[in-house]
């Protein structure tokens, strides 16, 4: 699926990529205003504290109880200083930060596959849709306001393609808005936001009112350039936007739809398709007795 979805998609478009950190020190995470909207739904990471007292009493008290001493071990913790990255574009932010360009140079188009999102979805967590680590691929790019907003739609229109290549069924809705641009509102600094910040692409999902969303299509307006300040040579404005195409979402309406049985399943996925070797194990996976 994810060379599906690069092939189709991400390569087509031009995008670059890249190896993006998942540590995201908590300053960025600030600046992404994520601390204002959402500090609840992320997994925070402490390094421990250089104190090898507090850690050869754990050790020590571990080794006579055989129970986890949990309160030495968050004495020995230093204070959050990262997150794990909860929008998998962070770095690209970062990177450009007080930074100058010249619009003749745009646009900046990376993509990062290198893995894992995070998000604390609390008691939200199901089946292989909603989980607290997903994979995706996220593209991220920056130019003047009109272009970033064509290549948004360019990964919509790509997106929508490649679903009817998969003979699947899918809808594309106006996402909410995004939660760090509510307070950006609010906050009436001057910045500029699209009239549409979001779309979301959904796969049908059979049995299910509202299907699988797949592809989330972002329109930034200045909300990171302004954050991150990113400057243009001649003090033109400069839009940023991101598209995430989450893989095992793809994947899950693929099954959805196509189900278990691969001589159903269209050319272009039987092309791809390898079979997992699955280990024997005696007491594995549980029967459903
Ligand atoms: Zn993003």
């Amino acid at each position: 699926m994810k060379k599906i979805l690069i092939d189709n998609i991400v390569e087509k478009l031009g995008f670059d990529e890249c190896l993006f950190p998942k540590l995201i020190p908590i300053p960025t995470m600030d600046k992404m205003r994520y601390l204002d909207g959402l500090p609840e739904g992320m997994y925070y990471c402490s390094a421990p504290k250089r104190d090898p007292e507090v850690f050869n009493k754990f050790k020590n008290e571990l080794a006579i109880n055989r129970e986890i001493p949990m309160d030495l071990l968050k004495s020995g913790l230093k204070d959050p200083a990262y997150v794990l990255a909860a929008a998998q574009c962070e770095p690209f932010y970062e990177f450009l930060s007080h930074e100058v360009i010249d619009e003749k140079d745009l646009p900046i188009k990376f993509y990062d596959k290198s893995g894992w999102t995070y998000r604390w979805e609390s008691g939200g967590a199901k089946g292989i849709d909603r989980v607290h680590e997903f994979q995706r691929i996220e593209l991220v790019w920056i130019d003047k306001p009109e272009e970033t907003s064509e290549i948004r739609d360019f990964t919509l229109e790509l997106s929508h393609e490649l679903a009817t290549k998969l003979e699947l069924e899918w809808y594309t809705e106006i996402g909410d808005d995004p939660f760090y641009l509510e307070g950006r509102k609010v906050e009436n600094r001057g910045i500029e936001f699209p009239d549409v910040p979001k779309y979301e692409m959904r796969l049908k999902v059979p049995g299910q009112e509202k299907g699988v969303a797949v592809v989330s299509a972002n329109v930034h307006g200045t909300h990171f350039t302004e954050g991150f300040s990113i400057r243009e040579a001649h003090k033109h404005t400069l839009w940023t936007g991101c598209t995430g195409l989450g893989l095992t979402r793809w994947l899950f309406g693929f099954l959805a739809q196509k189900g278990f049985d691969e001589n159903n399943w269209p050319e272009l996925i039987k092309n791809q398709y390898k079979k997992t070797k699955i280990p024997k194990i005696l007491t594995w996976p549980k029967s459903k007795e």
